[in-house]
Order: C-alpha cells, then sequence, then structure tokens
C-alpha cells in the first residue's frame, strides 16, 4: 500500500479523556477512531493487525475440527428467559432494545442461548455428537468501566467456540484440545512468553476453569504466577486446598497484573437442560448434551500487544500480526530518480508476496521516520541518492536501535 493513498494520518495527540496507552497510541497512529469510550473504530492499518489475529485463531480453531458460522447480535427474549439470564439484575451488561411491536429484543452479549437452541434443529441422536462450532461475533456489553482502550469495550469482536459433546470424557478430551490450540495461537501472536494458562472459578460446573492471562500493568485482575511450572492462579481461588491440589507452594508465587485474553470453560449441562437440547444414545435413551464455552477477543489480544511491545517512539508489532512487514520510505530527490528506485523495490518485494507500506508522501525524512516509528512495522527500509549509488538499502528492525546497510540483492534475499 501506498501511504499517500491511507486516508489515515498520523497524530500528535490523543483525545484528551483517552487514558489508556494502548489507544492512546493506536488513535495516534490510525489504527483506530474513538467514537465514544468503550467503542471504536478499526481503521485501514488497525483493521488488517486485527484480520491476523482473527486468521490466527481461525487457523487453530479449523485445526480442531471446529466449524465457523455467524450467529446474530439481535437475539430472541425466550430463549434468555428459559435459562433465566433475560433479567438484568441476573446478567448485568444488557443492551436491550424493541422491535416497532414492542417486543422486546436482546443485542448479544454471549451466545450460548442462541446457539443451544439452534443446534437442537440439528443434533437428535448419538451420530451428531460431538460437535464444534465458533464465530468471530460483534459482542455488546454495557461494562461499567471502560478506561482500558481495546481491552474492554462497549461492542467488541469476540471469537467464541462451543461445544456439544455426548459425555465427560468427550467433553474433557476436548476441553485439552482447545487448551493447547490456545497456547499456541498466544505464542503465534507474540505473547507467549507473559502468557499463563490461569486456574479459575469452574462456577458450579467443575472444578476450575482456564483463563489465559497476559502480564500487562494494563491488567485488571490480579494473578499468582509459579514462573517454574509456567502456571497461575487467579485470585478468586488462592487458597491452601487449591495449591495443594496443583502442586504450587505459596511462597514460588509472585503476584502479577494481567488481563484476561481468553478463557475456556465447562457449562455442563447448564444450558442444555435449561433449552432441552438432547440427543438419544445407541440404545435408545435420551442423554443431555456436554457443553463447554471458549473465548478470545482479538480486540483485546491486539490491546494487550500494543501495550506489551510499545516502546517511548510508539508501537511495536510482532511480525504474525503487523498489518505490513515492512515500511518502505523514499528520501527524494528533485528529479525524481529515488521515487522511481523505490517504486521499483515496492513492485519487487510485492512480487515476491511481501506486505509493504511504502512512503511515497512528500515530506521531510524526520517527519517519515517518525512516523515509521509510531506505526511500528518489524522492519524500515530506506532508499535515498547516496544509496542508490552503491544500489544499496538501509535496513532496521524497529526493535533495533541501530541500521545495516545491504545492496538492494542482499536485503530482496534476505526479507
Ligand atoms: P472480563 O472478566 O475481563 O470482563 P469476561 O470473563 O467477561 O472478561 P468472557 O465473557 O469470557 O470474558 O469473554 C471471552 C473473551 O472476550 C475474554 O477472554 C476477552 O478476551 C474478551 N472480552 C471480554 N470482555 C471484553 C470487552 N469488554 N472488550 C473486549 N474484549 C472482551
Ligand atoms: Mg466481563
Amino acid at each position: 500500500m501506498k501511504q499517500s493513498h491511507l486516508f489515515t494520518k498520523t497524530r500528535k495527540d490523543a483525545p484528551k479523556d483517552e487514558v489508556s496507552k494502548n489507544a492512546q497510541l493506536l488513535i495516534r497512529a490510525g489504527f483506530i477512531h474513538k467514537e465514544m469510550a468503550g467503542v471504536y473504530s478499526f481503521l485501514p492499518l488497525g483493521l488488517r493487525t486485527l484480520n491476523k489475529i482473527i486468521e490466527v485463531i481461525r487457523q487453530e480453531m479449523n485445526a480442531i475440527g471446529s466449524q465457523e458460522i455467524t450467529l446474530t447480535a439481535l437475539q430472541d427474549k425466550k430463549n434468555w428467559e428459559k435459562t433465566g439470564r433475560w433479567d438484568d439484575a441476573v446478567l448485568d451488561v444488557w443492551f436491550k432494545t424493541k422491535l416497532k411491536n414492542e417486543t422486546e429484543v436482546g443485542l448479544g452479549s454471549t451466545h450460548e442461548e442462541e446457539l443451544t437452541a439452534l443446534m437442537k434443529d440439528y443434533i437428535a441422536s448419538y451420530r451428531d455428537v460431538p460437535r464444534y462450532v465458533y464465530q468471530f461475533q460483534t459482542k455488546f456489553r454495557n461494562e461499567t468501566r471502560a478506561k482500558s482502550g481495546i481491552m474492554r469495550c462497549r461492542e467488541f469482536v469476540m471469537k467464541d467456540l462451543y461445544s456439544f459433546s455426548a459425555d465427560t470424557a468427550q467433553h474433557d478430551a476436548f476441553y485439552e484440545k482447545v487448551k493447547q490450540a490456545y497456547i499456541k495461537i498466544f505464542e503465534r501472536v507474540g505473547l507467549g512468553a507473559v502468557t499463563y494458562v490461569t486456574f479459575a472459578s469452574g462456577g458450579s460446573f467443575s472444578k476450575y476453569s482456564h483463563e489465559f492471562q497476559t502480564i500487562t500493568d494494563a491488567g485488571e485482575d490480579l494473578i499468582y504466577i509459579d514462573e517454574k511450572k509456567k502456571i497461575a492462579v487467579n485470585k478468586e481461588v488462592l487458597n491452601d486446598e487449591v495449591l495443594k491440589d496443583l502442586g504450587v507452594r505459596r511462597e514460588d508465587l509472585i503476584e502479577k497484573k494481567a488481563v484476561e485474553v481468553g478463557n475456556i470453560f465447562n457449562l455442563s449441562t447448564r444450558f442444555s437442560d435449561a433449552l432441552e437440547l438432547s440427543y438419544v444414545d445407541q440404545k435408545g435413551v435420551k442423554q443431555p448434551v456436554i457443553m463447554g464455552s471458549y473465548g478470545i477477543g482479538p480486540g483485546r489480544v491486539m490491546g494487550t500487544i500494543a501495550e506489551t511491545f510499545a516502546d517511548d517512539k510508539g508501537l511495536v508489532w510482532p511480525e504474525s500480526i503487523a498489518p505490513f512487514k515492512v515500511h518502505l520510505i523514499g528520501i527524494f530527490d528533485k528529479e525524481g530518480k529515488v521515487a522511481a528506485y523505490a517504486e521499483q523495490l515496492y513492485s519487487d518485494l510485492t512480487a515476491k508476496g511481501i506486505e509493504v507500506l511504502y512512503d511515497d508522501r512528500d515530506l521531510r525524512p524526520g517527519e517519515k521516520f517518525a512516523d515509521a516509528d509510531l506505526i511500528g512495522l518489524p522492519l524500515r527500509v530506506v532508499v535515498s541518492e547516496k544509496l542508490m549509488a552503491t544500489d544499496s538499502v538501509e535496513v532496521k528492525a524497529r526493535t533495533n536501535e541501530t541500521a545495516d546497510i545491504k545492496t538492494r540483492t542482499e536485503f530482496l534475499n534476505y526479507v
């Protein structure tokens, strides 16, 4: 993409009411636009990164045999009444609205009710289970606190996967698969080293649920980490019995602020009972479906990555989810020789399948470099009259202080 075509511009300042580091940087770099507290639009650069995170998650979800769908945001009150969650006192994040004929509908904050009701049309016999279904869909939640930028939004995309199993053993085996898939996802997006499988409350269905918690000062949770074992315990379940259970010692645990980037949960028959989702087994006996739910917020993951890697100059993206790999910067001469050279390099790189943001704008080098640092692509590549003379380019990794000179051919082989 040519930067002159990008409608967004970098900004010196973020909105005055924006307190979070991730949103300040993402707004200044032109990745997102703030509509109101907890409500953000994704702009071209931001959408590329969000979609890359989504694609990593999608690949890992497909790899464990799940199928992608899209459910609706408008939800039927009847299903929620059946599970007892329509009441605002039970679910306090509701956004509700009305049809012209006064029928009440909800804006989905989660999709257990809708999907369980839907699956009744498709699950009837033992041949129909297990089933694993997921989506990337907008959730609406009237969150009280929305001060963490894109890490806590009132409208946000969630990947939610639901499993429908024949029995507990089948459920447990899939649950473990999802856990491993999540570990891979957080590794692939660059958060592996700072993300911990965290034991949290299992509610009334199982002893524990598992949260994926990433260490960051921007987090709203407190977790207790055993670094050697690479596991953590959420504050809510930290007690002697649990420590014994997990084989960890209190004195080995360190307290850290963290953000929940994902979680996996055994729902048992909580929803299948309420919505009467069952199947008939080989013996002709009606059996309840065992369910699980598994969430990840791609936007929260993106905000967490921004928080984790940014430095005083701006954003720093891991290559796997950077909007582009290379930021090509032309330092132009009057005759247009450098522009022609840069143009050629841009098409050579593009032909190799490398994603390039080409700064073809007529700006001072200092401004271009400052923008490159703020936007945070992995590799900055400069072409100038002087470098051109030796058919060379200057290459600098965003995470390095120093740059290398490489011949154009060397660079094309290396990148
Ligand atoms: P939290 O305790 O932080 O509110 P939650 O327990 O409500 O999270 P879930 O309902 O299980 O989270 O949602 C699944 C995933 O969706 C979370 O792990 C997180 O990554 C993401 N998520 C949840 N709430 C938000 C939000 N308000 N904005 C952005 N992402 C969110
Ligand atoms: Mg919540």
